[in-house]
């Protein structure tokens, strides 16, 4: 068995988006969004399978002018994704053959392979782990009819959460199942797994690890595009 594989669920509308385009697919400095995403899985040697997900339409346009193009032959599996992220994770969980499953949104092109490294260590010791990072702004929790506060929350023990989310598979697959029989969705892969009592760790990201989610987002791309330019 193959030991480590990432998934790269591309699968989304973009329903948030005001581009045409869908955001995976729109390029900076001449490259797709999705290309720079699955490019920095493609260089960690520990990684033998990767797994794309995208709209049935599209599995065409990934294979040639995304895994051809830019000669990512460990691609082995160009599939349809579903309905939520969470179905789109689903069909690639039930393809891969890798003991460990790294799960990306192909919308966060800058993440480094240096914090996918960090993140492989710590899923092989502990089982599960995710890439977050400490929330800067203060965090209330309030009444959403009347907004009035109810709670501001201990910052010290807030992340944000990115991806890629770790796991041995067997343990996430058996997590997507569950939940795709009780009929539960939720935002993450992780809190599935925490949902059936798995333990899941924190490893720091970096806040570059952006999801392009509005076209506000390109701007702030291209401004870590450049500073990446002018350190390099
Ligand atoms: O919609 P959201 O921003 O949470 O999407 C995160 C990632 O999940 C994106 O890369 C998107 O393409 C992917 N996705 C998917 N299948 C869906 C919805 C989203 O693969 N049905």
């Amino acid at each position: 068995m193959d030991n480590i594989s990432a998934i790269i669920v591309a699968g989304g509308k973009g329903s948030r988006f005001s581009a045409t385009q869908k955001k995976q697919f729109i390029t900076l400095r001449n490259k797709e969004i999705l290309a720079y995403s699955i490019e920095a899985f493609h260089k960690i040697a520990a990684i033998s399978e990767i797994i794309v997900v995208c709209a049935p339409e599209d599995i065409d346009y990934v294979r040639n002018n995304i895994c051809a193009k830019y000669s990512l032959d460990k691609v082995t599996k160009v599939i349809a994704g579903g309905k939520e992220r969470q179905d789109s994770v689903y069909n690639a969980l039930q393809v891969t053959t890798c003991e460990y499953v790294l799960i990306h949104d192909g919308v966060r092109p800058f993440i480094t392979p240096q914090n996918i490294l960090k993140a492989i260590e710590t899923m092989l010791t502990k089982g599960s782990c995710v890439l977050g990072v400490p929330v800067k702004d203060t965090i209330k929790k309030c009444n959403p009819n009347t907004a009035e506060v109810l709670e501001t929350v201990d910052r010290t023990m807030l992340y944000s959460i990115q991806t890629p989310q770790c796991f041995k598979t067997e343990l996430i697959f058996h997590a997507h199942k569950y939940a795709k029989q009780s009929n539960i969705c939720l935002t993450d892969d992780s809190a599935l797994a925490e949902l059936c009592g798995h333990k899941v760790f924190i490893v720091e990201g970096s806040y570059d690890n952006i999801k392009i989610t509005t076209a506000e987002d390109l701007a702030v791309a291209e401004n870590i595009l450049q500073r990446r330019t002018l350190d390099s």
